[in-house]
């Protein structure tokens, strides 16, 4: 692929910021032009869209991202060498990128929006991955819902990628696939082979897309998770066993939620899980 700027090659940048990779920060850069071009391809056309950029590192794909026209990049980065590094992209694409120094555990987007044109939001990254479960439950915990983006395009490890999209039924299937899938619509897109990152990672990563769905069935964030944690938290039992503690005889629960109390967490669908949430609400509510 030919030069997708006029910046030096990321391996200069690399060299210059003495960026050598940092495995405490989940650092495994992609300087492969080609794939980070199809990553920011990924979030759709880009013009007049806000993105919001976890762990930018050198810049590849911070470089993609402005160079498919997004209206501008916010991206939030933890390691000083790397905000120095970020510097000479900002020069280059003025009033375009906006590098926020610091722990992306500790960012709310929002408080960055408020001076940035109309427009979608939209959160693309290559994550740090000893962070990136976290970050996902975040960003899928935002209240009120919607959400303030309208897409996150992350990539993940392959296996953490296949909890997120799981199906009920399937060894994958836990508390990330019910969250993922009650508030989104989750899809891998492609995979990404460990070789296109240096240094590479020991396993295979995916590029995920996540939609948000308008109007998820109604029922409470946090009542559906005490619910899941404890159906997952020993996903092997049946339901009638697992939910014990929960504090309270989980059959009449089950009954009410049209659920078999021999059933196990992994052979429930989202829908199931959101029924049990509302029967446990009632129950607490009347109590
Ligand atoms: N986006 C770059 C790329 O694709 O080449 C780098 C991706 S690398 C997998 C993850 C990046 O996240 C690193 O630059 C690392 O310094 C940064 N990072 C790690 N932990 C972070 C945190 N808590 N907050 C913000 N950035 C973090």
């Amino acid at each position: 692929m030919t030069a997708i700027d006029d910046l030096p090659p990321l391996r200069e940048v690399i060299r210059r910021h003495a960026l050598s990779p940092r495995k405490s920060l989940g650092q495994n850069f992609l300087l492969d032009l080609n794939l980070t071009a199809r990553i920011a391809r990924a979030g759709g056309p880009l013009a007049g869209v806000t993105v919001i950029e976890i762990g930018p590192g050198p810049g590849g794909l911070t470089r993609a991202l402005l160079a498919a026209n997004a209206a501008r990049v916010i991206a939030v980065e933890r390691d000083a060498r790397a905000v120095a590094a970020l510097a000479e992209i900002a020069a280059r694409y003025p009033d375009r990128l906006r590098v926020i120094a610091g722990d992306a555990l500790e960012f709310d987007a929002r408080t960055h929006l408020g001076d940035v044109a109309p427009g979608p939001v939209r959160v693309i990254a290559n994550l740090p991955y000893n962070i990136a479960t976290a970050l996902l439950v975040r960003w899928l915990s935002v209240e009120p819902w919607p959400p303030w983006y309208d897409q996150l395009v992350l990539m993940f490890q392959r296996e953490v990628a296949e909890r997120i999209v799981a199906r009920p039924g399937t060894k994958s299937f836990g508390r990330l696939s019910v969250l993922a899938g009650w508030r989104t619509e989750a899809k891998i897109l492609f995979d990404v082979s460990a070789t296109a990152f240096v240094p590479p990672p020991k396993v295979t990563s995916s590029v995920v897309r996540l939609v948000p769905r308008a109007a998820p069935l109604a029922c409470d964030r946090g009542v559906l998770e005490d619910v899941t944690e404890a159906a997952f938290g020993q996903r092997r039992k049946m339901l009638r066993q697992s939910l014990r503690t929960l504090g309270r005889d989980p059959r009449p629960l089950l009954a009410a939620a049209g659920i078999a109390e021999t059933a196990r967490a992994e052979d429930i669908p989202v829908e199931g899980f959101v029924m049990l949430a509302r029967q446990l609400a009632a129950a607490r509510d009347a109590s």
